[in-house]
């Protein structure tokens, strides 16, 4: 008998775990396993082709909110060329409602609720028997006839041991009626589990792809939307095993290792000791955890901190800032904990955070949600995921009960999104909808940092009324409804830059300097992320005759190499031209940059304060809302944890040339005063007649395409302010 186990992923990059864990566990008695993986973007007609070709006597697929529709597709064809070809479903998108799928699906054979290691091993032990003892009765379409299926003269013996009844978690299909026992599957000691990745697994993934890794299973919480709540406890992996897995992953030369642990610091003794073992033996394979922010202890953060650039990354639910709507949705989270914790991992650049929010959770209206959108904003996380409810098959959000209370409306296919709900309308959804894809563009994609913080900080009181304006400017400008290329959403800005200062009312000289900081931010932003040189439309550059010459000499002084670009101390001039790019601006772009901690900002305007139930009305409203106690207050910057100057902070160069007044360690922004009362809201509609801007100061920068971040993608830059060149 053959078995495919077919994963259809969501993206190329991913790799998929659970066919891997079921093809070793089904150990001799199964005969032969096979793994295909395939993602949602591949043709469909392509995947089947592909499945057929295999000749399975089963096909089973692992079932997700993803590719659950697409899977049906595929196995109603399957039956049709294969007809007698078994049809196994598992996964969480059918271990819900398996009775419910296999009544409107009538090409599924079996569905296993739950892990499936332990039945689907005792599913196909069954079939092997049976299947080899029915088949010779058989009747195949003419073109499979030359499938080759062994006949079994064990069949009338084995089938009787062999009892698909007792198989726990399965729902299968006899005398006409759908059977379900009614039970989850959970595999109690994971140890007994043989361990997926193997030589032929690595192989097939290729070091390029994402690999899932599990040191456990469950969840000790109960989060109403999430389905990790709806059985209880841990269960953990043997510690050794995990430590010779992820060597195993290090050596292979893995790029990243995504554990799918649903809190990975529930037991911070198991995070520590696996956090240590990374660092310790990591080369270059980047490691990602789902952590729960308020659970690390300053020892696990020291150690965090000490990590290398790049090994970890951390992804951080923080869903609201609303505590009515953590303890309606049974969220126990010590928000202020959260913050303050977020803040001492962020304090250097060498882990890379990952914020979520969640959009249609209970007691969130639009105004509550701003708040959680500006307070998870001003932690300035690499990455700031705003995702949207989703009614998953199996939470308790999607009970009866909680869909009546909270008036839910959702889309009743997958990933079952929430439309609206007693807090929040579609519109203001929609709408939120539109800010997350200008949140993707803008700031998510890590390519306009500077420039961002400089706008917030010269005109919006609240980064959400910011990019609400964005995302209406390009809704309005029809750039939603296309992809804009990353080069041409620099012009877009400069654009919509534009449109601010009109809307301002702006005097004609002020734009005009409002415009010119803006190009220099957007273009060292985009030198920040870029190595072509060529600058996007609407970008301008500066040019000065003889600047091509300077840029050669300077490089000839062995000085400026020795101090500058240590690496390239061997090489000549030439050489280091194809690494490296001078640029000139009219503005310190890197000190005004680094003038805006836009955190900081918000946490001492008190923009950024928890919500709590003192601050609602009766309906659940913050009419009442007072910005005090902000979150996390308790943190202390100057502490213990390392405050080492960030990788692009202001640095300055010094030589007979130079102007040497900023030196490192040196105040070098004491030049720039961005006064917070500048700070506008638009909405408000004050308008800025007298912004004062930075005053221009001419420096050259010097960017070194070799020497990128692993965190930020940004490359190396160094300032340097001339007094005799410019
Ligand atoms: S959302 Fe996270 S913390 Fe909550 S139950 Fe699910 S996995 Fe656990």
């Amino acid at each position: 008998m053959k078995t495919v186990i077919v994963a259809l992923n969501s993206k190329y990059i991913h790799g998929s775990l659970a066919p891997w864990y079921l093809k070793y566990a089904c150990g001799d008695d199964c005969g032969q396993v096979k793994v295909l993986e395939y993602n949602i973007n591949d043709n469909i007609e392509w995947i089947l082709t592909k499945i057929v070709a295999e000749k399975p006597d089963v096909a089973a697929f692992s079932c997700y909110i993803w590719n659950i529709e697409i899977i049906f597709k595929i196995i109603s064809n399957i039956k049709k060329v294969l007809p007698n070809v078994k049809i196994v479903l598992g996964g969480p998108e059918v271990s819900y409602t398996p009775e419910e799928i296999m009544k409107s699906n009538s090409y599924i054979d079996f569905i296993i609720c739950g892990e499936g290691e332990d039945s689907f091993k005792k599913l196909l032990s069954v079939l092997n028997v049976k299947l080899r003892g029915d088949l010779k009765y058989q009747e195949y379409p003419k073109h499979l006839r030359n499938i080759d299926y062994r006949v079994n003269s064990d069949y009338e013996e084995n089938i009787e041991e062999a009892n698909i009844r007792d198989i726990d978690g399965l729902c299968y299909r006899e005398g006409g009626k759908i059977h379900y026992n009614g039970k989850y599957c959970i595999i109690k000691d994971l140890g007994a589990l043989p361990s997926p990745y193997t030589n032929e697994m690595l192989s097939l993934m290729g070091s390029n792809k994402i690999i899932y890794y599990e040191a456990s299973r469950g969840c000790p919480f109960s989060c109403s939307y999430c389905i990790s709540s709806t059985f209880e406890g841990v269960r953990y992996f043997p510690m050794e095993r995990v430590k010779s897995d992820l060597l195993k992953l290090i050596n292979a030369g893995v790029k990243q290792v995504k554990f799918v642990d649903r809190t990975f610091n529930c037991n911070n003794r198991r995070a520590k000791e696996i956090i240590r073992y990374v660092i310790e033996n990591s080369k270059k394979t980047n490691f990602h955890f789902e952590a729960a922010g308020d659970l690390f202890d300053d020892e696990l953060i020291r150690l965090l901190l000490r990590a290398p650039e790049g090994i970890i990354q951390l992804e951080i639910g923080v869903q609201s800032i609303n505590t009515q709507t953590h303890s309606e949705i049974r969220r126990k989270t010590d928000i202020n904990k959260l913050f303050d914790n977020v803040r001492k991992l962020r304090s250097k650049d060498n882990i890379h955070i990952h914020l979520d929010l969640i959009a249609g959770l209970p007691f969130e209206d639009y105004s509550s949600f701003k708040q959680s959108f500006d307070a998870v904003y001003s932690l300035e996380p690499h990455y700031f995921q705003l995702g949207f409810l989703k009614l998953l098959k199996g939470s308790y959000i999607r009970t009866e009960e909680q869909v009546k209370k909270h008036q839910y409306e959702f889309r009743e296919y997958p990933p079952y999104e929430v439309l609206c709900n007693k807090y929040i309308s579609f519109s203001e959804i929609a709408e939120l909808k539109g800010i997350e894809e200008v949140l993707e563009r803008y700031y998510n994609s890590g390519r306009f940092e500077n420039t961002l913080r400089f706008i917030i900080n010269c005109f919006y009181s609240s980064p959400f009324e910011f990019y609400k304006e964005l995302y209406l400017y390009n809704l309005e400008h029809g750039y939603l409804d296309k992809s804009i290329s990353a080069r041409d959403q620099y012009t877009v800005f400069v654009e919509f830059v534009e449109y601010l200062a009109d809307k301002l009312s702006l005097k004609e000289s002020v734009g005009e300097s409002l415009k010119n900081v803006i190009n220099d931010l957007l273009k060292f932003d985009f030198m920040l992320t870029n190595n072509t040189g060529k600058l996007p439309e609407r970008i301008n550059r500066v040019t000065v005759p003889g600047f091509k010459d300077w840029c050669r000499d300077f490089l000839k002084d062995e000085s400026h190499v020795r101090q500058y670009l240590p690496d390239f101390v061997e090489m000549s001039p030439g050489q280091i031209l194809n690494k490296v790019k001078f640029e000139i601006f009219d503005y310190d772009v890197a000190a005004l940059s680094d003038k805006m901690r836009l955190s900081d900002k918000l946490q001492s305007s008190g923009s950024v304060s928890i919500i709590d139930d003192d601050k609602l009305d009766d309906n659940g409203k913050l009419d009442n809302y007072n910005k005090s106690d902000n979150i996390g207050k308790s943190y202390d910057s100057d502490k213990s944890y390392d405050n080492s100057k960030s990788y692009d902070s202001c640095r300055s160069a010094d030589s007979d040339k130079l102007d040497t007044s900023n030196k490192p360690g040196a105040d070098c922004n004491s030049d720039y005063s961005l006064n917070s009362d500048y700070n506008l809201n638009i909405e408000s509609g004050t308008t800025a007649d007298n912004l004062m801007l930075p005053e221009q100061r001419r420096v050259i920068i010097l960017f070194d395409y070799s020497n990128q971040h692993k965190v930020t993608g940004r490359y190396r830059y160094e300032v340097l302010k001339l007094k005799n060149f410019l």
